[in-house]
């Protein structure tokens, strides 16, 4: 067995159905028996086909997922932009206006301006 390995066999993690001892694999990738000294060949099983295509999807939606995210914070981020300019812009109003209905009004917008940033900042993003 020693030899088998020493000469870049691979012992496989699987039985010969015939004498129950270990198979190795050539490094031509063919598989055998060193005790019976025969081929065995190995079958996919079905629920193995369908554990790699399941793999497969899972995999994807991993990506689509990633994806999602990350156009998620990019509109979050860009709406971050907006409403800090948008703050900006009526705080300067705000200075120049002198009557009380528009005081008021900007007031209640920059609240909720801040009051969304707020929330953002506990997305952590
Ligand atoms: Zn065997």
């Amino acid at each position: 067995m020693a030899d088998l390995l020493r000469s870049g066999h691979k012992m496989l993690n699987m039985a010969c159905p015939i004498c129950n001892n270990p198979i190795f694999q050539r490094r031509n990738g063919e598989t055998y028996c060193p005790t019976c000294n025969r081929e065995v060949l190995i079958i996919e099983s079905k629920s193995h086909q369908i554990n790699s295509k399941t793999k497969a999807n899972i995999d994807k939606n991993i990506i689509k997922e990633k994806n999602a995210v990350r156009e998620h914070n990019d509109a979050v981020i860009f709406l971050k932009q907006v409403i800090i300019e948008k703050i900006d812009l009526f705080s300067k109003k705000l200075k120049k206006e002198t009557q009380i209905d528009m005081i008021e009004r900007y007031v209640k917008l920059l609240l909720d301006f801040y009051d969304i940033l707020n929330k953002f900042s506990n997305l952590d993003i």
